[in-house]
């Protein structure tokens, strides 16, 4: 059977259609939403065209083309930063599109955390993420030998945003093994560094607003 995207109308190919959970975008559809948009197959049609039009919005909002980046934070995944107007924006692997990244501001943020995840590199026995698996013989760890546990490093960036409440920021690119101490430390470093920067620059921005509230209030005396 023939689908067609939701959105569009168009063909939509079975090699580069997205399912979400009342039928398919097309491949230029998707393309169009937001690298940080996850679980397409939760959405529906309605989320879509929110979506859509929050993302037309972002295009032509003056806080993109105002966006001058003063600094920028993280290793893989990229956090740059315009401290004099107040925004930021995330830039990831998965962008399609270059000219409409979502910008966000400051007094969005509503808390920062961080959280590392460990797998277990040499462990292909019984039960991984908790569920239990069947496992190749050839993967299965010989018996007596230690775990040696990956790592991987997460900012959570919880925000009042009419198209996100959650970003999740990933540090490093690849897994770091517990054994390589220094790429270890690296990661923590910099993660720490994250979360302790977009903390000060939230905190910052709320003061700021605080501050112009009263001096209005002061001013209507
Ligand atoms: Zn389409």
């Amino acid at each position: 059977m023939k689908q067609t995207c939701v959105i569009c109308g168009d063909k939509a190919s079975i090699w580069t259609r997205t399912k979400i959970n009342d039928g398919f975008l097309c491949g230029s559809c998707v393309k169009q939403c937001s690298e940080h948009l996850n679980k397409f197959n939760t959405l529906s049609t309605d989320d879509i065209r929110r979506h859509l039009a929050y993302r037309k919005e972002n295009l032509e909002s003056e806080r993109l083309q105002e966006f001058s980046e003063t600094m920028s934070l993280g290793d893989y995944e990229i956090i740059r930063i315009d401290e004099n107007n107040g925004y930021w924006l995330l830039e990831t692997e998965k962008r399609l599109v270059h000219d409409n990244p979502d910008i966000f501001s400051f007094s969005q943020i509503q808390s920062v955390k961080m959280l590392s995840t460990k797998e277990c590199l040499n462990k292909y026995d019984k039960i991984n993420n908790g569920k239990k698996q069947r496992i190749p013989k050839r993967l299965r760890r010989k018996k007596n030998r230690s775990p040696v546990y990956g790592y991987w490093f997460y900012i959570i960036v919880t925000l009042d945003h009419p198209a996100f409440r959650e970003l999740r920021i990933r540090v490093n690119k690849y897994i770091i093994n517990e054994k390589n101490r220094i790429s270890y430390r690296q990661a923590l470093g910099t993660a720490v560094n994250i979360k302790n920067k977009l903390r000060e620059l939230a905190e910052k921005s709320r003061n700021t607003e605080e501050t112009t509230e009263k001096t209005e209030v002061e001013n209507n005396d």
